[in-house]
């Protein structure tokens, strides 16, 4: 990474847009490109829930049926986890916020760390193929890689270390259609917000990975260069 005298912008970003839109595989890539931490709630609580610890013992039946693990929860989550030493170059948040209290709650604790603006990345997907793309993912039990039925063409291994490829319990229709139901209802008004205070961006979802992680990059640079003059505070 190129030292320089400078102060470097932080890169305090939100991936936003509903399941199955990519967030993760783009969070990854852009995380591993900016070297900034990716924070899935939905990772930390999946973790919780294989666990068994309290925290997933209250998610698990929750995120079964698709809907929203409280307010208090997630954002305790997120305020100790931006609290941690490798935040302070910056942030991929994938998943969260998810509701307007979580997305009010976020800009308090920005405020109170004292962050430069945050730049909000909203991927966008026609439903059908949100559709499509949800209720064919498998996830590999052994080593984590995930895969599309048609991908596999058949096989329940995983290509990656023989391990078996499962469908995850959020990703059966009838929690899909649950999930998209709750992302229009709760999360899409998000949008809005942060399009009236000028911090988002929307892209497309469609298309190869690299392609949408190379717009995402570029709609990221924009942002921040156009976030330099960014007056613009919680
Ligand atoms: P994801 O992997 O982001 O789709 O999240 C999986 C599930 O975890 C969601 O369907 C919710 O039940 C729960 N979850 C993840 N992030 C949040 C959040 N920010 N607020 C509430 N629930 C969440």
């Amino acid at each position: 990474m190129a030292s320089s005298a400078q102060p470097r912008a932080e890169a305090n970003i939100v991936l936003l847009g509903p399941p199955g839109a990519g967030k993760g595989t783009q969070a990854k890539r852009l995380a591993a490109q900016l070297g900034v931490p990716h924070i899935s709630t939905g990772d930390i609580l999946r973790e919780a829930v294989a666990k068994g610890t309290e925290l997933g013992r209250q998610a698990k039946a929750i995120m079964e049926r698709g809907d929203l693990v409280p307010d208090e929860v997630v954002i305790g989550i997120v305020r100790e986890r931006l609290a941690e030493g490798d935040c302070r170059p910056g942030f991929l948040l994938d998943g969260f916020p998810r509701t307007m209290a979580q997305a009010e709650a976020l800009d308090e604790m920005l405020a109170g760390l004292a962050r430069q603006a945050l730049v909000v990345l909203d991927l966008e997907v026609p439903e059908q193929e949100l559709l499509r793309r949800l209720t064919g993912r498998r996830v590999c039990q052994g080593c984590g890689l995930i895969s599309h039925l048609e991908e596999l063409g058949g096989a329940k291994q995983c290509p990656r270390c023989g391990a078996a490829m499962r469908q995850r319990d959020d990703d059966k229709p009838q929690a899909v259609s649950e999930r998209l139901r709750v992302y229009q209802r709760q999360t899409a008004p998000l949008e809005a917000y942060y399009e009236r205070s000028g911090r988002l961006r929307k892209l497309a979802g469609t298309g190869s990975p690299d392609a949408i992680a190379a717009q995402a990059l570029a709609s990221w640079q924009q942002a921040g260069s156009g976030a330099l003059g960014n007056t613009w505070r919680p």
